[in-house]
């Protein structure tokens, strides 16, 4: 009996191991045709300055617009994108649309892009950036290349080589979600960033653990001596953002600030930000 106990769960493991590969498989056809059809767009998440509260820049988030699906995230659609190859195509989209964006803004706005391992490691990405920044009128330094830590996994040399590229042609690059992955710090010795952004765990795990407090402000006391950036994700509170302030972090981004925008919320909040800092200026009282 035990056996056909057995059987019977591995028939229905079987079923819907099955029903997710189906699933994966349609949602992969789907996103073959996502850019020529238009299903795709960016949401931008401010980045904002701890110690003044100004926007400095957007990160652009990658959302996809099933016809039948309604909103699908990118948790959802990167992985299969990166184990399909789509992910060059899409990027390519996203490296275009970024910088169509953000030639919408002040001068002073810049925006940041999430970079996967196999659009890091495509030859042509330096130069398929520096046509996208050259078609809208941007100066690369208004763009900022976010990786993981596992891409840097491996070819030291070519990631090297890469980041150096990119540095020459004033494109910045930031180490994302630092902290999860396998990287020490070591690594930021090692790559050249301009910035590094401390994941959220250790960004909220710092009010709860004073293990974690010691890691943050080791890391940011670390990049200020480097001359690196740091960004704390994940600031939902006040508490949040006071205590990454506090610990050496330059910038926050997360819900406490806004959650990502669409490009209409972005200049309003641009317009709101630098209206109020005119009228400061003029020694006015802010509006309401
Ligand atoms: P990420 O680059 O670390 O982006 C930050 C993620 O944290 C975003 O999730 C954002 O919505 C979320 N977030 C922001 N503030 C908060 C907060 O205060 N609390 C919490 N709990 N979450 C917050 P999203 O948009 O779902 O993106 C998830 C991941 O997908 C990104 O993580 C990035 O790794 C990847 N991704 C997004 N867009 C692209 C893209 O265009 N290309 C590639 N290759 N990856 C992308
Ligand atoms: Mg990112
Ligand atoms: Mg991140
Ligand atoms: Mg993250």
């Amino acid at each position: 009996a035990a056996k056909d106990k057995q059987r019977g769960t591995l028939r229905i493991c079987d079923a819907s191991l099955k029903t997710a590969y189906a699933a994966r498989r349609a949602l992969s056809m789907d996103l073959e045709h996502a850019v020529e059809r238009g299903e795709l767009f960016l949401a931008f998440q401010p980045i904002v300055s701890l110690v003044t509260g100004r926007t400095e820049s957007f990160e652009a988030l990658l959302r996809w617009r099933h016809p039948s699906r309604g909103v699908v995230w990118p948790a959802d659609f990167i992985p299969i994108a990166e184990d399909t190859g789509l992910i060059l195509p899409i990027g390519r989209w996203v490296i275009r649309e970024a910088c169509r964006s953000v030639s919408d803004w002040p001068d002073d706005v810049r925006i940041a892009i999430n970079l996967s391992a196999r659009q890091f490691s495509d030859p042509s990405l330096i130069a398929s950036i520096a046509d996208a920044a050259s078609e809208h009128g941007i100066e690369p330094n208004r763009l900022t290349l976010e990786i993981t830590e596992s891409t840097l996994i491996g070819d030291d040399g070519a990631a090297l080589a890469t980041l150096d590229a990119l540095r020459r042609t004033g494109i910045r690059t930031a180490l994302d979600d630092f902290g999860t992955g396998y990287a020490s710090l070591s690594y930021l010795t090692r790559f050249p960033f301009d910035t590094i952004k401390i994941d959220r765990s250790f960004v909220q795990g710092s009010c709860e653990s004073a293990n974690h407090q010691v890691v943050v402000r080791a890391i940011c006391g670390l990049a200020a001596d480097l001359g690196v950036e740091t960004v704390a994700e994940g600031v939902e509170t006040q508490d949040h953002a006071e205590l990454a302030s506090a610990l050496g972090c330059d910038f926050g981004q997360g819900f406490l600030f806004d959650r990502p925008l669409s490009p209409i919320d972005c200049a309003a909040r641009l317009a709101r930000e630098r209206l109020g800092e005119v009228q400061a200026r003029r020694g006015a009282r802010p509006m309401p």
